[in-house]
């Protein structure tokens, strides 16, 4: 794949497609259909504008419902889009400059607007071996990591074994919990640290540990746990703020390896269609690390970096304030990295054995019955609702992680505290709302709160059969994932990867919306009940990303917005939802940009073909055949 990425300036570069189309265009410039407008009107100032780019023959998925079918787009020199229609209508509009895209049929939609990724972390992660996610037995589990000492046996005795992708309720049989003897039984002296795959469990080993300093007389931090055994010895789990003992400890990459991961990084959001988005784990130093890349033109979308609040800080809303006004008041730009949105950790996971997520009635065991944990609420009501009075005042979005029904329930009576102070706009939202009381649906909407997403989760898997079916119990387990309840409560979805939770692959997510299914397992799809329509789940990853993050000049095809786009190679507004996943992202244009092109060879050719049956076609009064069919 090719990526034509931009220049590096905010002025649009001459990428291989501009200037080959560029060219061609102006040697055939005397064959365009004498009188074909090449100019309009821009929606908001009397500048003329140039159609720059135009994407014919696709299937428009505007956003909006009960728009007009339409094939075709034009794009104008402000990066905006000029113009939705027929092929015809739009070709009519081709100039002797204008990058002339085919869609073949595939959908042409708003780009993918992601309200909750961590990029940065995917892209450190990424210079880790990882463990895939997948699920082991216990000598499948050491043999894999002792296979991962030996490929790196020149790192005796001191280097660290990072790994990645480890799933934290993947040993096997379902319900094993793993501690440091798995670890300390392989044959090294290296310390060794697992990350779990959720970002929300570590397992280490005993010389990690003993590196951190962790023994049976730490204290567990605020907003996190060291796991023990009977005698209060560290088992080797970590759960939550309490895997930043030991990962504050592993040396950092050097600086070029980071920085080779990030463009790495950056490529792969381009190549999925990715837009604009949040990273829900951002402190100063990724704001200046986004700021960085963009100056290097390697993200051309616009950016939230959420600065994370921890939870000992949270309790003290002046000093968390005072911090966040001087990030802002060092912060000098671009413009589109925004720094509006501050996020708080309520909660953990839910799943077995970390149960780190705050419910309101207990977790089961293993038989069913009811235990006397309720897991941990990492910020209190009364703590969570202060920040919010102080944050919201300071013009601050909140994003709060909020995994179990009694986090959603803390985050609701912080926002609704602060609605009624008329500050509703400020579109606070809860993220992964993996349990939501029944009472508690009507709330988002009556407080403006803004339900983040991540349904590729909402399917049968190890997750949920085994780590959550036998400890919430039957009742809870019908309501996980409530997306359709919350969609007709009235409550605003916005769609999310938590890349690299699980890897980047929108349509996935997509798909998975609608079908709550996993083609990987031979299984009925999870409580079908909370499943949304198509087009619901094309609009939260979408326009109602775009709401959350503040940004009205997207997330929609209409004229007069920012051209961010994706062009498909299939209509997914058609094709049977399962195949909604296999779905490739043929262009992706931000700012009216082409930013990302799939197939660089013949994407180019069929563009210029476009292009060449324009101007063969010139003397024909259909305007061409690229103006026909589809
Ligand atoms: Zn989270
Ligand atoms: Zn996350």
């Amino acid at each position: 794949m090719s990526v034509v990425l931009p220049g590096t300036s905010e002025t649009p570069a001459v990428g291989p497609l501009h200037r080959r189309t560029f060219l061609a265009a102006a040697g055939a410039g005397a064959l365009t259909v004498a009188g074909a407008g090449t100019a309009a009107q821009a929606s908001t100032g009397s500048a003329p504008v140039r159609v720059a780019t135009v994407v014919l023959n696709g299937r428009v998925f505007t956003g909006a419902w009960g728009d007009t079918p339409a094939q075709a787009v034009a794009v104008g020199s402000d990066g905006k889009v000029l113009a939705v229609g027929r092929n015809t209508d739009i070709c009519r509009r081709i100039g002797p400059r204008t990058v002339v895209i085919d869609a073949d049929g595939g959908t042409v939609m708003p780009g993918i607007q992601d309200g909750h990724m961590h990029p940065l972390g995917a892209a450190a992660q990424s210079l880790n071996p990882s463990l895939g996610n997948v699920s082991m037995t216990i000598p499948q589990f050491r043999a894999k990591l002792q296979e991962l000492l030996d490929a790196s046996a020149a790192q005796e005795p001191d280097g660290w074994l990072q790994v990645a992708d480890w799933n934290p309720v993947g040993l096997l049989p379902a319900g094993t919990v793993g501690d440091k003897s798995l670890l300390d039984s392989l044959n090294t002296r290296r310390p060794i640290h697992l990350q779990g795959s959720d970002f929300h469990n570590s397992l280490v080993n005993s010389r990690a540990l003993a590196l951190a300093g962790i023994d049976r007389n730490t204290p567990d931090p605020v907003g996190g746990q060291i796991v023990r055994d009977a005698n209060r010895e560290p088992t080797g789990l970590l759960k939550d703020d309490a895997q930043g003992l030991v990962s504050g400890v592993i040396p950092a990459p050097s600086a070029e390896l980071i920085l080779a991961a990030q463009v790495k990084m950056a490529g792969m959001l381009l190549a999925a269609g990715i837009t604009s988005f949040l990273d829900a784990s951002s402190a100063e130093e990724s704001v200046k690390t986004y700021a960085d890349l963009m100056a290097r033109g390697l993200l051309p979308q616009h950016v939230t970096p959420a600065l994370v609040i921890d939870a000992e800080l949270a309790k003290k809303p002046k000093e968390a304030a005072e911090y966040l006004r001087g990030v802002r008041g060092r912060f000098a730009g671009p413009a589109r990295l925004r720094l509006t949105t501050v996020k708080v950790f309520l909660d953990g996971v839910m799943e077995f054995p970390a149960q780190s997520a705050a419910l309101l009635d207990p977790y089961l065991d293993a038989q069913g019955r009811p235990t006397d944990n309720l897991g941990p609420l990492h910020v209190s009501d009364r703590d969570y609702r202060d920040l919010v009075r102080a944050l919201d005042a300071d013009g601050w979005q909140m994003h709060a992680h909020a995994i179990g029904d009694r986090a959603v329930r803390t985050a609701l009576n912080a926002y609704e505290a602060v609605a009624h102070h008329g500050h509703a706009s400020r579109r606070h939202t809860i993220t992964h709302l993996q349990l939501v009381h029944p009472d508690d649906y009507r709330r988002f909407a009556r407080a403006g709160v803004v339900a983040s997403m991540q349904l590729q989760w909402a399917m049968p898997s190890s997750f949920t059969n085994d780590a959550l079916r036998p400890y919430v119990g039957p009742e809870r387990y019908a309501r996980l994932y409530p997306a359709h309840s919350l969609a007709r409560a009235g409550a605003l979805l916005a769609g999310g990867s938590d890349w690299p939770v699980d890897p980047l692959l929108p349509f996935t997510q997509i798909a998975t919306a609608i079908d709550r299914s996993n083609p990987a397992e031979n299984q009925p799809p999870l409580n079908t009940r909370e499943a949304l329509t198509r087009f619901q789940s094309l609009a939260m990853h979408t326009a109602g990303a775009a709401y959350q993050l503040h940004d009205g000049n997207s997330g929609t095809v209409r004229p007069g917005r920012r051209a961010d786009l994706v062009v498909l190679d299939q209509d997914i507004t058609k094709v049977p939802v399962k195949e909604i996943r296999a779905t490739k992202v043929q262009y992706t244009l931000v700012s009216g940009r082409v930013v990302h092109e799939a197939k660089s060879d013949t994407g180019r050719a069929r563009a210029e073909a476009a292009r060449g049956m324009k101007t063969l076609g010139a003397g024909r009064a259909s305007g061409g055949s690229c103006c026909q069919g589809h």
